[in-house]
C-alpha cells in the first residue's frame, strides 16, 4: 500500500534532493559525524566544496549538532581525547559565524584595526548561521532560495547601529521596489488561497482567501471584496454554524468585556490565548478556532492557542472593534504585536534572503573570498570556501569547528588571555585570544563556559529557540499555482502550514521566474508545535520531533502536501518536483517573551536576557538571543554592544 502511494507522490522519481546523509538514521549512536562535506574541506579545499548547492537536510545539518550535543550530555570529554595546541593568537576569538557573529568580527576590526587577528568558528559547513543561502540548477536555470533569514524587517524600527551597517554594506533598503516585480501574481490573477484538510476540516479544499487571515511573503495580501468573501463562504467546509460565527467574528462590533476600563481589558487579553478569546468570550465555533489557529506561527512558532489575546489585537485579528480599546501598546505586548509605521517600510529581500548580508559582510572581512562591491554584484559572486581559512589572511573563518570549552587562562578578573577549544573532524585544538565573544546560540554557553556564575548560566539557558522548518521545493514551473490563481496557501491544518511561490526579485543579473512554465522555489514553512502546552514546552517538544524526522518522512509529506492542494491544477509531485531542501532549524528563531509565560515581561523587572548577556573578564556575549528578539538588527546590535565591552578593557 505505502509503495503503491509512495509511487504516485513520486518518491521513486530521481530529483535534486536526499541527502545521502538522512539525519537521525546516521547520527544515533554515531560519536562524532562529520558534515557530507568536511573530509573534502579538511586538507586542501577543493572547488567542489560548495555548501550553499547541497540540496536534502540542511540548517542543522548532519555532521553540525552531534560534538554540541555530547557537551550537553556530559560524554564527550570521555572519548575526545587531549587538546592540541595549535599555536595560533588571535585578538579576538568569535563563536557562531551568524549574522551576529560576522557583525562582531566587523566591528572588532573597526576599533582595532583592519591588522587585528580574528578567528570566527562555527559548527556548520556553511557561514551565516540561520542566514543560509540554497542554491540549485534546473536545467539551464538558476534559482536561489533563503534557507532561514528572510529579509531585513523587524517590528521595531533598525537602530541607528543596524541601519548604519545595511548602509556600509551597501543595501539601499529604499531601492527594493525596483527590484521587484510586485505586480506579477497579482496581474496573472493570483491571491493568497486557504488550503482546508481533510483530516482537520474534513475535506480537501483549496478557497480563495479574502480576509486578512494567513501571511504571505510574496506580499500578495489577502484581497477583501464582497464577491470574494461569498464564493469563501460557499466554498470553504465549514458547517453552517461556523460560517455564522465567523461572519459574527469579522462584523460584530461587541464588547466582550463590558464594564472594564481600557487598562483593565488590555491585562485580561494579556493573560488570556487568543484561542480563549475566541472561544470562552466571542464563542465561535471550534472549527474558527481551528482555523485561525495557525496565523502566529511565522512569527512565533506556535499558534492561537499560546499568543495571548491582546498581541492578536496589536496584528489586527478580528474581535476586537467594538472594545473601545485605546490605542496605545498595553503593558506584557510583545513586539511584533505592536504596529509601527517606520518599520513596516524598512523592508528588503534579497532572492537568498539575509544570506546576501552574511555574505557581504564575509566580503568586507576576507574580500578574496566573496568578488565584487555592491549589494547587487553579492546576488550571483560564487563564494570561494578555499579563502576562508588562510594563515596570511588577518580574519579566518574556520567551518565545521564546535567550541567546546572556553576559559580564562587564570583568574577571570585578571587573566590576559582566553583558551578557546574546539572539536573539528574529530580532533580538538585550541587557539588562544585577548578576547572573546560568544555569539552562539545561549542554550551552548553554559556548557562550554563553566566559569560563568550560576545565574548567569540559568539566564542563557532560558534561552531555548523556537524550532522551524523552512522549505525550498522547486517546481519544474508553476503552471498549477496559475491555473487554481493561488499565489500562496495558508493550510492551518497542514504539516507545513504556510508555502508560497518565491518573491520575484531580480538583481545583479539574477532573475525571477517571470512565466508560469519556468522553474520556481516555492518556500513552506513548518513550526513543530503542541497545542496546548505552554510555549517553551511547545518548542522542546517540536525540536525533539525536527531532530528525529529523516528527510525521506519529510519529503513525503511535502509531496502529499502539495499534490492534495495543487490537484485542481493539475499538480503531479512526481513530475512536477525537481529538488527540495529542507532546512531544518531544531534551534531557529530567538525565544520572545510572551505574557501568557514570562511574568517579568508583563509585570516588568529584570529580564533573563539582561542577566545572560552581561561581559565576564574576557568574554562577551552577542546573538540574537542577547535581545530575546528574533531579528537581524538583534543580531547586530547586541554584536555592537558584545564588541562594546571588549574594546573598553586593555
Ligand atoms: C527560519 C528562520 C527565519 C528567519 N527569518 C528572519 C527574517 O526574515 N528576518 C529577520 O530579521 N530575522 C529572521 N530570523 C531570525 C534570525 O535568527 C536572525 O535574523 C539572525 O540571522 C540571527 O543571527 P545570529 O548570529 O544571532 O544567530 P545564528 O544565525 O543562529 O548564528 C549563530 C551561529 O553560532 C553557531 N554555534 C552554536 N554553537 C556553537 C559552538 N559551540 N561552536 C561554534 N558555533 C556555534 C550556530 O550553529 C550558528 O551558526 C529567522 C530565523 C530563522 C531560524
Amino acid at each position: 500500500m505505502r509503495d503503491s502511494q509512495d509511487r504516485e507522490l513520486g518518491m521513486d522519481r530521481p530529483i535534486t534532493r536526499r541527502d545521502f546523509l538522512n539525519g537521525v538514521a546516521l547520527t544515533l549512536g554515531a560519536a562524532i559525524v562529520p558534515s557530507p562535506l568536511f573530509a573534502a574541506f579538511d586538507s586542501s579545499t577543493p572547488s567542489n566544496y560548495y555548501p550553499p548547492a547541497q540540496t536534502g537536510l540542511r540548517g542543522s545539518h548532519v555532521g553540525s549538532f552531534e560534538v554540541a550535543h555530547e557537551v550537553r550530555d556530559g560524554t564527550f570529554w570521555d572519548h575526545a581525547g587531549s587538546a592540541k595546541d595549535t599555536g595560533e593568537v588571535y585578538d579576538l576569538v568569535v563563536v557562531g559565524g551568524g549574522i551576529s557573529g560576522l557583525s562582531a568580527a566587523h566591528f572588532f576590526r573597526k576599533v582595532a584595526g583592519p591588522k587585528a587577528r580574528v578567528l570566527i568558528l562555527d559548527n556548520h559547513d556553511d557561514f551565516g548561521g540561520h542566514a543560509k543561502r540554497n542554491e540549485f540548477r534546473i536545467g539551464d536555470k538558476f534559482r536561489l532560495g533563503y534557507g532561514g533569514t528572510f529579509s531585513i524587517e523587524s517590528p521595531e524600527p533598525y537602530s541607528v547601529v543596524s541601519k548604519a551597517l545595511v548602509e556600509e554594506l551597501g543595501i539601499d533598503v529604499a531601492s527594493y521596489p525596483s527590484y521587484v516585480d510586485k505586480k506579477l501574481y497579482s496581474s496573472n490573477g493570483l491571491s493568497p488561497h486557504i488550503f482546508f484538510d481533510k483530516e482537520t476540516f474534513g475535506a480537501d479544499k483549496l478557497v480563495i482567501n479574502p480576509m486578512d487571515i494567513g501571511s504571505s511573503e510574496t506580499g500578495d495580501k489577502p484581497r477583501a471584496g464582497a464577491e470574494r468573501f461569498k464564493k469563501f463562504m460557499a466554498e470553504a467546509p465549514l458547517s453552517d454554524t461556523a460560517k455564522q460565527d465567523l461572519q459574527r467574528l469579522l462584523d460584530d462590533q461587541k464588547d466582550y468585556l463590558p464594564g472594564l476600563s481600557s487598562d483593565e481589558k488590555k491585562a485580561r487579553l494579556a493573560r488570556m490565548s487568543y484561542a480563549a478569546f475566541l472561544t470562552e468570550l466571542v464563542k465561535v465555533n471550534d472549527e474558527v478556532v481551528k482555523m485561525y489557529q495557525a496565523m502566529p506561527q511565522p512569527l512565533f512558532g506556535v499558534g492561537i492557542d499560546a499568543m495571548a489575546a491582546q498581541d492578536a489585537w496589536g496584528l489586527r485579528l478580528p474581535g476586537f472593534a467594538g472594545m473601545k480599546l485605546d490605542p496605545t501598546p498595553g503593558k506584557g505586548m510583545n513586539r511584533d504585536a505592536i504596529p509601527n509605521d517606520e518599520a513596516e517600510k524598512y523592508f528588503f529581500h534579497f532572492p537568498d534572503g539575509n544570506a546576501s548580508i552574511a555574505r557581504m559582510l564575509v566580503r568586507k572581512l576576507i574580500p578574496e573570498a566573496i568578488s565584487g562591491n555592491t549589494a547587487a554584484d553579492v546576488v550571483l559572486a560564487r563564494a570561494d570556501y578555499a579563502k576562508l581559512d588562510r594563515a596570511d589572511s588577518p580574519v579566518r573563518i574556520r567551518l565545521n569547528s564546535t567550541a567546546v570549552r572556553v576559559k580564562h587562562l587564570g583568574d577571570a578578573a585578571s587573566a590576559k588571555e582566553v583558551e578557546i577549544a574546539y572539536s573539528r573532524g574529530g580532533k580538538v585544538s585550541t587557539v588562544k585570544a585577548a578576547h572573546c565573544v560568544m555569539a552562539c546560540w545561549h542554550v551552548v554557553i553554559p556548557y562550554i563556559c563553566e566559569e560563568l556564575p550560576d545565574k548567569q548560566k540559568e539566564a542563557l539557558a532560558e534561552a531555548a529557540k523556537v524550532p522551524l522548518l523552512y522549505t525550498n521545493v522547486v517546481l519544474n514551473n508553476w503552471s498549477a499555482f496559475h491555473k487554481l490563481g493561488a499565489s500562496s496557501i495558508y493550510a492551518p491544518g497542514g504539516y507545513h502550514s504556510f508555502f508560497t511561490l518565491d518573491i520575484p526579485v531580480s538583481m545583479g543579473g539574477y532573475e525571477a521566474a517571470h512565466k508560469p512554465d519556468e522553474p520556481i522555489v516555492v518556500h513552506m514553512m513548518k513550526t513543530p508545535c503542541r497545542p496546548g502546552h505552554p510555549a517553551r514546552d511547545q518548542h522542546r517538544i517540536g525540536r525533539g520531533e525536527l531532530f528525529s524526522t529523516p528527510f525521506e518522512a519529510i519529503e513525503r509529506k511535502i509531496r502529499d502536501e502539495l499534490g492534495r492542494a495543487l490537484v485542481g491544477g493539475g499538480f503531479d509531485p512526481g513530475r512536477d518536483i525537481a529538488a527540495i531542501t529542507v532546512n531544518r532549524w531544531p534551534h531557529g528563531y530567538a525565544y520572545e517573551y510572551n505574557s501568557l509565560w514570562d511574568p517579568f515581561w508583563l509585570e516588568g523587572g529584570e529580564t533573563p536576557c539582561e542577566v545572560a548577556r552581561k561581559p565576564f573578564g574576557r568574554l562577551a556575549i552577542a546573538n540574537s538571543d542577547a535581545g530575546a528578539y528574533a531579528y537581524t538588527d538583534s543580531a547586530i546590535d547586541q554584536a555592537w554592544r558584545a564588541v562594546g565591552e571588549i574594546t573598553k578593557q586593555s
